[in-house]
């Protein structure tokens, strides 16, 4: 599973911030996800839930997921729009494939929230 090893190298970042903001424990964590990044938001969680129990700092730690949804943007006529085509999205005004994502990629720690 993808998500095990995006998890452990999250729960590394976490261990670094605690570390440098003298936290007794972490209690919440947000994070960005876009669309396109191909995790599975449930999934990830899962995974968090699975792995937090050896961590004594994260043990009470819960796991907020934004979703970013996938937007972008047409070259030719400068359309921004929403899809959930992460393959083959074309412009829904002028059928072009000349695009560029605006959103959707994103895939990092947005806020941790720590006890200290
Ligand atoms: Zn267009």
């Amino acid at each position: 599973m993808h998500e095990v090893s995006i998890v452990l190298g999250m729960v590394d970042e976490l261990m670094k911030i605690a570390g440098e903001n003298d936290a007794k424990k972490i209690i919440n964590v947000k994070l960005k996800i876009g669309k396109m990044s191909g995790i599975v938001a449930d999934s990830l969680k899962f995974v968090f839930d699975a792995i937090k129990p050896e961590h004594p700092m994260l043990s009470s730690a819960e796991i907020i997921i934004e979703e970013i949804p996938l937007i972008y943007e047409c070259s030719d006529c400068r359309t921004a729009f929403n899809t959930d085509d992460i393959y083959f999205p074309c412009c829904p005004d002028c059928e072009s494939y000349n695009l560029k994502i605006l959103s959707g990629e994103e895939q990092h720690i947005e806020n941790v929230e720590i006890e200290t």
